[in-house]
This record gives structure tokens, C-alpha cells and sequence, in this order.
């Protein structure tokens, strides 16, 4: 069967380590024999500087026919000035909502040749692998009505609302209890039902849902518990779902368990599958140009690509595989290196996956 996939470097870093993923992707479509066909389109503030718009109508014809996007990152301090409707971050947002991409899929893997770089002891945080499903597309960020008002008195009042509809509760949900039927078997749907009636729902819901899954166990957590229980024991959890706002906060909390952003990928998918791959990190203006930026994270951004919208999950675990090999060779971009180790640079450490990749 072929496949299409999308390059979209976007700005800054994004522009070294999306080739470096695409190196990584050619080798893996000619070990397992694949037919994917790759394509270049601009987005971000490159794309405002070819055409004046970070969303150029081409770009999003070339994502919808698409199977899956590979995403680098996009904005940086040249785009600063622009007008909110036409910075960089405003085409990310577009091609997100376009493509209705309601699930964004987190893994907090921990490496363990890496697990130096963790802020947690190494006995809490060793052997870590937690999936965090946050919903995408809902929630307090696109809630109406929402605003700055006068009031009376002539104080102004900031408000917004926390809106979720059973079927955009369900369809969240339904995506974690599979991924956790392929992973750990376990669900914690966290929420605040305990003073949020919208989540109250939220609890109800995904409770009903849980009878279709009964190989799946779930377990429901607030909110602030659930951020103290990521940092006193975040090994209890297998696969996290929750809403917008609070998948924010818990993905980026857990993120930083495993130490390094440069290591993180991520998964933005559709009610079909497709999907946006793309590392956690932004576009790191102050490293770019330089080979000092970390590619893995794109690059382990490829395999859940080939895992969740290629369905080629050998070929995911071949390159997770050689991303472990390399740490193992002691091989390091600066981000990970620690102070007084040698580096590599983002080619030579792209080329190092492309030489550790093989087929089981
Ligand atoms: P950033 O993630 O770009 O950088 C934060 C720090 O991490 C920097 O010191 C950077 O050098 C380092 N870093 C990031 N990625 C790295 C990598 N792959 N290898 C090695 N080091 C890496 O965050 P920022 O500096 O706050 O933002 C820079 C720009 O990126 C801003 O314009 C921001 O809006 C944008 N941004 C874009 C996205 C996205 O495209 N999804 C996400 C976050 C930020």
C-alpha cells in the first residue's frame, strides 16, 4: 500500500532536523520495503516570508491529501513584530483545527542512558514510559463566550468558558482505552470533578465508555493530585487523558521528567488517523545554524508516525530501537552531552540512527 507524507520544516532548527528525519524514514521505507512518497511545503515564518501568509492555501492543500505531516517547529524573534493573524504560530494553530486534530498523543519515555538528566532520583524515574492523550480542539482555550467586559462598577472582568460535549469527551477517550489496550491495559482520566461540573461529565462519560474496554482499567484522579502524583511516583501511570488545558500543564510537567526536550515527540491525530508529528520543542533560535540541534525527538516523532497513521509498527520499533543504540554508543548532541563531554553534530547524529537502524 503507498503512503504520502508531508515535510513541513517550518523555522530556525526546524530547517536542520526535519532532513535528518527524512534520512531516517528513506532507510526505513527500503528495510521494510515501503512505498512512501515524501514532499516539501513551507509553514511558519518561512512561509510568511515566501508568501506573505504562515498558512499558505498550497501548504494546506498538500496537508489534507496527505497521510501524515512531519512538523519541525515554527517562530522565532524575526516574526516577533508581526500581527497576532499572521505570526508563525497562527499557521500551526490553522493546519491543528483544519485538519480537526482533537488528540495530541505525549509519550515521557525514559531513556536509561539518559536518566542523569532527569530532575527526579533515578529509582523514581527509571524505566518510565507514560502516554499522556490530552484532547486538542476543546476546552477552556476555544470555549464561548470568552473575553475582557466592563462591568457596572467599571472594573473590567476577564472570563472564558469550560465547555465539553459528550461526544467530544467520548471520542478522546475512545483513543486512550485503545492505546491502552496496545500498552499497559491502565487509564487515569483526570479531571476536576470536584468543583468543575463540566467535568463532572467528563468523569461520567468515560466511565460509561469503560464498558466497552473491559481488558482496560481506569481509574479517575483530580487535577492537582494527579500533578503531585507525576513527581512523587509518575511510574502508576500507564496512559493519562484529560482535557485541554490540564494535558498542557501534565505534559509538559512530564516531559520534563525524562530530562531533555530535544528527546520528546509528539502526535497530533484525526478522526481518520492522519496525523501531525512533530517534537515538543520549539524552534531555538539561539542554537540554530550552528549542528547543535538534538534531531531525535523528529526523529522518534517518524516512528509514532509509522505506528499510529502508517500502520508499520515494526518500522516504529526498528528506529526506537536504533535511538537507544546510539545513546548506548555513547553518541550525544550538546542538549545531552553534560559539561565536559564530547558532541556530536545534528547530521552526524542523524547518520548515526540511519546506520543503527535494522530489521528485526
Ligand atoms: P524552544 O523549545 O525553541 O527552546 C527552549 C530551549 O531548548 C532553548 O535553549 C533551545 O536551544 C533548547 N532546545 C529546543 N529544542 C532543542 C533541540 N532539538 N536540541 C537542542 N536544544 C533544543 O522554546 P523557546 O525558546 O521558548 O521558543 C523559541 C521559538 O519557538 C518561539 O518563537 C516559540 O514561539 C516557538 N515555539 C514553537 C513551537 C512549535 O512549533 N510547536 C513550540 C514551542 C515554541
Amino acid at each position: 500500500m503507498s503512503h504520502s507524507v508531508l515535510l513541513l520544516p517550518g523555522d530556525y532548527i526546524g530547517q536542520e532536523i526535519v532532513p535528518e528525519a527524512e534520512k531516517v524514514l528513506a532507510r526505513v521505507c527500503e528495510l521494510y520495503d515501503l512505498d512512501i512518497s515524501t514532499d516539501y511545503a513551507l509553514i511558519g515564518g518561512a512561509a510568511y516570508d515566501a508568501e506573505g501568509d504562515p498558512l499558505p492555501p498550497s501548504t494546506l492543500e498538500k496537508a489534507r491529501a496527505a497521510d501524515a505531516i512531519v512538523l519541525g517547529a515554527v517562530g522565532g524573534p524575526a516574526y516577533d513584530h508581526l500581527d497576532r493573524d499572521l505570526r508563525p504560530e497562527k499557521g500551526l494553530l490553522r493546519i491543528r483545527s483544519e485538519l480537526g486534530l482533537f488528540g495530541n498523543l505525549r509519550p515521557a519515555i525514559m531513556y536509561p542512558q539518559l536518566v542523569d538528566a532527569s530532575s527526579l532520583k533515578p529509582e523514581l524515574v527509571s524505566g518510565l514510559d507514560i502516554l499522556i492523550v490530552r484532547e486538542l480542539t476543546g476546552g477552556i482555550y476555544f470555549g464561548q463566550p470568552r473575553g475582557i467586559r466592563r462591568l457596572e462598577n467599571g472594573e473590567r472582568e476577564g472570563f472564558n468558558t469550560y465547555v465539553y460535549s459528550e461526544s467530544e469527551i467520548r471520542r478522546i477517550a475512545r483513543m486512550a482505552f485503545e492505546l491502552a489496550q496496545k500498552r499497559g491495559g491502565r487509564v487515569c482520566s483526570v479531571d476536576k470533578a470536584n468543583v468543575l461540573e463540566a467535568t463532572v461529565l467528563w468523569r461520567e462519560v468515560v466511565t460509561e465508555l469503560a464498558a466497552d474496554y473491559p481488558g482496560v482499567e481506569l481509574e479517575h484522579m483530580y487535577v492537582d493530585n494527579a500533578a503531585m502524583q507525576l513527581v512523587r511516583a509518575p511510574k502508576q501511570f500507564d496512559v493519562i487523558v484529560t482535557g485541554n488545558m490540564f494535558g498542557d500543564i501534565l505534559s509538559d510537567a512530564a516531559a520534563m521528567l525524562t530530562g531533555s526536550i530535544g528527546m520528546l515527540p509528539s502526535a497530533s491525530l484525526n478522526e481518520s488517523g492522519q496525523g501531525i508529528y512533530e517534537p515538543c520543542h520549539g524552534s531555538a533560535p539561539d542554537i540554530a545554524g550552528q549542528g547543535k540541534a538534538n534531531p531525535l525527538a523528529t526523529i522518534l516523532s517518524v516512528a509514532m508516525m509509522l505506528r499510529y497513521s502508517l500502520a508499520c509498527p515494526a518500522g516504529a520499533d526498528c528506529i526506537e530501537a536504533a535511538v537507544g543504540q546510539v545513546l548506548d554508543q555513547g553518541l550525544r548532541t550538546p542538549d545531552i552531552a553534560g559539561s565536559g563531554v564530547a558532541s556530536v553534530s545534528t547530521s552526524q547524529m542523524g547518520d548515526a540512527v540511519v546506520s543503527a537502524l535494522q530489521k528485526s
